[in-house]
């Protein structure tokens, strides 16, 4: 059974084990680990990462609503050339539940960011909070665009939307979470050719795990109970959504 994780931020402190971790995914038969910058460090780490383990590790780079507001002109250039070497831009986005930038440098560096990936033709992870319909609004004008909504928390009318745009949907542990019922009906409702997994980790960690570190070889609990959801195989589960990854990110 071949999995990818789609969403880690092995870039975060937390992974000084990080050889273990490589070796535990390889051996929950992980073929592919996509790690996402939320800023300029760690989009510089994710890089580092990918030339560590060629082949394996694949980065992203983009910097995160909640830290949009330290960017300037410098910090585009630099992101620009970073871009050249990454398989997608993100995470980029709206995060108006928490608003860490405000609303309207957001919505700048959200659309900028979006230019940048289509001038490198590169796909783009998207982080969205409580701004459904303005990212799918801002999205509409950059179309065609190849893009994800990690961790998607919004219902089935958003679901529906997102999917109308072309968009795939990312599901990660909570999934596997007692109360998430409204994610469990979103993935019953989204087909499977439109759905990718990933662990997001360190958070977001899947029971039987909770409250522990997460880490990409986790990314089988998302699969199982996405097949569970679905009521499908989980190698059935693992093969289309590992072949939508590498569609998406031209791994
Ligand atoms: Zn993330």
């Amino acid at each position: 059974m071949e999995l990818v994780d789609t969403h880690a931020h092995l870039n975060l402190p937390g992974y000084k084990d990080l050889p273990e971790v490589v070796a535990r995914a390889r051996e929950a038969g992980l073929s592919a680990i996509v790690v996402v910058g939320i800023d300029l460090k760690t989009s510089r780490k994710a890089l580092e990462l990918a030339e560590a383990y060629p082949g394996y590790v694949f980065p992203t780079v983009g910097v995160h609503p909640h830290e949009v507001k330290n960017l300037n002109e410098e910090a585009y250039r630099e992101l620009e050339a970073l871009a050249s070497r990454a398989v997608a831009l993100g995470e980029i986005g709206l995060d108006f539940a928490k608003e860490y930038s405000p609303r309207e440098l957001q919505l700048e560096h959200f659309e900028r960011q979006l230019s940048l990936a289509r001038e490198k033709n590169l796909p783009v992870v998207l982080h969205v909070r409580e701004a459904y319909e303005e990212a799918l609004a801002v999205i509409k004008k950059y179309l065609p665009l190849r893009a994800v909504f990690h961790c998607f928390a919004g219902g089935v009318p958003e679901a529906r939307k997102a999917l109308d745009l072309g968009c795939l949907l990312s599901v990660t542990g909570i999934v596997t979470f007692p109360k998430a019922e409204n994610i469990r009906e979103v993935v019953r409702f989204a087909p499977l050719e439109a759905l990718m997994l990933e662990t997001d980790c360190p958070f977001l960690t899947p029971v039987p795990f909770r409250g522990k570190r997460n880490e990409p070889a986790y990314v089988r609990y998302v699969c199982e109970k996405v097949a569970e959801v679905k009521g499908i195989e989980v190698s059935e589960c693992a093969r289309q959504t590992t072949e939508n990854a590498r569609a998406f990110f031209g791994i």
